[in-house]
């Protein structure tokens, strides 16, 4: 089995599965109970906090724990603009954001809300000439990701940070779902920042919400007492600890990671580069982890299907998308729709191997020569 779609979910590190298992057995009462074991619990996820927010480079006041990277993107961008309603009602954003970035955004639309799309440069940047167009007196939230699900581009988020100082009443959402334990990340000038436990070989259901605390977003989930008072519900002792875990992990060896996935990266570029009906999306600078491609005259479904019966696994858009749908930031990238409706995304990891590499060139070649038959 070849699995290279790691974008969508990592496998689980052994360490992290240890960590997490032995918590399950030694933290069974609620954190937020009275008594002596919920008083331990509470410490232990007091001590992950601690920890959690070292590596980040914040304040442990402010990681709010939450479900995924869904609910803490629904938290910042929702949570920001009611909190902040009197700023404005104008947001900003881009075509290349994940659906949990674009939904919360289109539920506050039929509330009212405006949004606008910053547009996308050849290189799969933000333009910023045309960012500080948008940006009005009332524009109180830019929602971006640091690294896109599809394309893999890098945004420039301190050159925007540095761009809302003269907006004080504007703050910046960073989705940093696929770039935390991948690159490093300067959250200076960062308001509202997302992760999830299950990019970087840690348990899903866990993720973060990393909220300066200069500022205040209004919860969306009512109820008890949590670890903050921004989302209510019991805090989970080994989901914590083991997202501190994956976090510490992923982070001491990003860099080696990094210099090992760029090598398959570079490799699958030059040969998929290298056949006339594919054309690759991924722009240049973007990260080595994500290679997406489109094919001229095959069926990108077909082709996953294929590989998938070779036991070779990989994805077409990202995992939240609805199938046969033109990709949006292949689309706002390229301005091709049939481009955008025939993408194959291919991502990488630390784990992945020369052999399975290889293998996976040869039997990609096996199904394409099939598919064009
Ligand atoms: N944001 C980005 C950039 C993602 O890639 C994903 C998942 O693929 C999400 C958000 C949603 O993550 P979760 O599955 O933790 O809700």
């Amino acid at each position: 089995m070849i699995y290279l779609d790691y974008a969508a979910q990592t496998p689980v590190c052994q360490d992290v599965l240890e960590v997490f298992n032995e918590m399950t057995m030694k933290y069974m009462a609620n954190p937020n109970a009275a008594h002596r074991l919920g008083k331990d619990a509470k410490k232990r996820i007091e001590e992950s906090t601690d920890h959690i927010a070292e590596l980040l480079g914040v304040k442990p006041s402010e990681i709010i724990y939450t479900s995924g990277a869904t609910e803490a993107n629904n938290l910042a961008i929702k949570g920001l603009v009611k909190q902040y309603h009197r700023n404005g009602r104008h947001m900003l954003t881009t075509y290349l954001e994940h659906s949990s970035v674009t939904s919360p955004q289109a539920s506050l639309q039929r509330e009212g809300y405006e949004v606008d799309f910053i547009a996308i440069q050849t290189d799969g940047k933000v333009d910023l000439a045309h960012l500080k167009e948008l940006l009005r007196k009332d524009t109180v939230l830019i929602s971006i990701a640091a690294i896109d699900s599809e394309l893999g581009a890098i945004q420039p988020i301190k050159e925007i940070a540095s761009i809302l100082k003269d907006y004080p009443g504007c703050f910046l959402h960073v989705d940093a779902t696929q770039a935390i334990g991948k690159m490093p990340l300067d959250l200076d000038g960062i308001d509202l920042l997302t992760c999830a436990a299950h990019k970087l070989y840690g348990i899903n259901g866990c993720g973060l919400l990393v909220k300066k605390d200069t500022i205040m977003v209004e919860p969306i989930l009512h109820g008890g007492v949590s670890t903050t008072a921004f989302r209510s519900g019991t805090p989970s002792v080994p989901l914590i600890v083991a997202m501190e875990k994956a976090l510490a992990l992923s982070m001491s060896h990003q860099q080696d990671a990094h210099q090992q996935v760029q090598q398959y990266n570079k490799q699958l570029r030059e040969v998929l580069g290298g056949y006339k009906d594919i054309m690759i999306n991924s722009p240049v600078g973007a990260t080595p982890y994500i290679l997406n491609i489109s094919f001229k005259g095959i069926s990108s479904v077909a082709m996953q299907e294929v590989l998938a019966e070779k036991e070779v696994y990989v994805a077409t858009k990202s995992a939240c998308c609805t199938l046969n749908t033109p990709s949006r930031p292949v689309y706002a990238l390229t301005k091709d729709r049939k481009r955008a409706l025939a993408t194959l995304r291919i991502s990488l990891s630390h784990l992945t191997t020369d052999e399975e590499i290889k293998t996976f060139l040869e039997v990609f070649d096996m199904c394409y020569r099939d598919l064009h038959k």
